[in-house]
């Protein structure tokens, strides 16, 4: 053999190594702005859920120098139209693929509407060390400068990093990471909608240079008291907006319609009327499990404090805002109904 074949054949393998070290990052799209498109590029008005995942990684070429990808539809829709079928299907699929030894991460492709929620959830359910990844966009596929595509780049970057294991679900947007139970919502439109109010961002990712800089220390995946494969439906509950001059109806109808447990959305620090605390504490002493959570969008609800929780029997929900209450009192109460148990999920969850 000549030196030149000898030097073709080194470059072969050492292409082909390098291949083979590349991980396996699949990527499920469930809809969202990141798949919506519009009229015009000028416009907020679009669809969403409107394009493929084949569309959508065709437009992110990069991240096939990162990562092998393979794509994969769960649902195309707005986040807004989560329901529990395609929860659960989520859910099921993710557990499903990280347990495969040729899988190394996922990426969900979100909308960011309930992503805080569905992050959560999967955070809660998903018994693997491996990297899941929430991303989303603020613009749709059809915007002039759409955030999209590079939110992609750094979702797979964040999913094939190393240092993205063993932190429970992640949400990457508008070059941060964050944890799936510390992060929301806090605008409308802005490409930097996503904070975690109570602790802060855990990391960033710049054009796919991942850092980290913390991680969450609340029960999560591995050490989670729950499990998607004990979960086969899910239980009702309802969040009640409080404010001045209440009325206890909505409570009143949510027991009338099988509520196992509400969420209220306290004034202040979990503060509710008169009336709406009355009908609170009459579901309550009638088994349904009734969490104060605050409407500030920050900071923990105390027990005590203003309201008798011992009294009325209430449980507090801790520093989780209301829509994360509820995913937390859902996955309480499809494993237990006992009072002090779910106290406890609260507290460490
Ligand atoms: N309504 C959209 C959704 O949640 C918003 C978005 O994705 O940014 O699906």
């Amino acid at each position: 053999m000549n030196l030149f074949s000898k030097f073709t054949l080194a470059a072969l393998f050492i292409a082909s190594s390098l291949a083979a070290a590349k991980p396996n990052i699949y990527i499920l799209a469930t809809g969202g702005t990141i798949a919506g498109s519009g009229q015009s590029e000028l416009s907020g008005d679009y669809k969403s859920g409107a394009k493929s995942v084949d569309e959508l990684l065709a437009a992110v070429p990069q991240i096939n120098d990162i990562a092998t990808i393979k794509g994969e539809q769960i649902s195309n829709i707005g986040s807004q139209e989560m329901n529990d079928e395609i929860w659960l299907k989520l859910a099921n699929r993710v557990s499903e693929l990280l347990t495969k030894n040729d899988v190394d991460g996922v990426v969900i492709m979100y909308g960011t509407d309930t992503m805080e929620e569905t992050a959560y959830f999967l955070s809660l359910v998903i018994k693997s060390k491996k990297p899941i990844v929430f991303v989303g966009s603020m613009r749709s596929s059809t915007s002039i400068s759409a955030d999209g595509p590079l939110n992609i780049y750094n979702a797979v970057s964040v999913a094939a990093d190393k240092n993205a294991r063993e932190k429970g679900a992640l949400v990457v947007m508008n070059d941060e990471i964050h944890a799936a139970r510390e992060v929301t919502k806090t605008n409308t439109t802005n490409v930097a909608a996503f904070t975690s109010p109570n602790s802060g961002k855990i990391g960033t990712v710049n054009y796919g240079v991942v850092n980290f800089y913390m991680a969450p220390l609340r029960k999560h995946t591995i050490s989670s008291d729950f499990n998607i494969k004990d979960i086969k439906a899910l239980p009702r509950v309802d969040i009640i907006y409080a404010h001045p001059q209440d009325v206890g109806d909505f409570v009143e109808t949510a027991v009338q319609k099988g509520a196992k447990g509400i969420v209220v959305a306290g004034m202040g620090n979990g503060n509710l009327y008169p009336d709406t605390e009355a009908a609170l504490a009459k579901a309550s002493e009638a088994g349904v499990i009734v969490v104060r959570s605050s409407r500030t969008g920050s900071g923990s609800t105390s027990v005590g404090s203003e309201v008798d929780d011992a009294k009325l029997g209430f449980l507090t929900a801790d520093n989780l805002n209301p829509q994360k209450a509820r995913v937390l009192l859902i996955l309480a109460l499809s494993k237990s109904s006992d009072k002090a148990k779910i106290k406890e999920f609260f507290a460490t969850h």
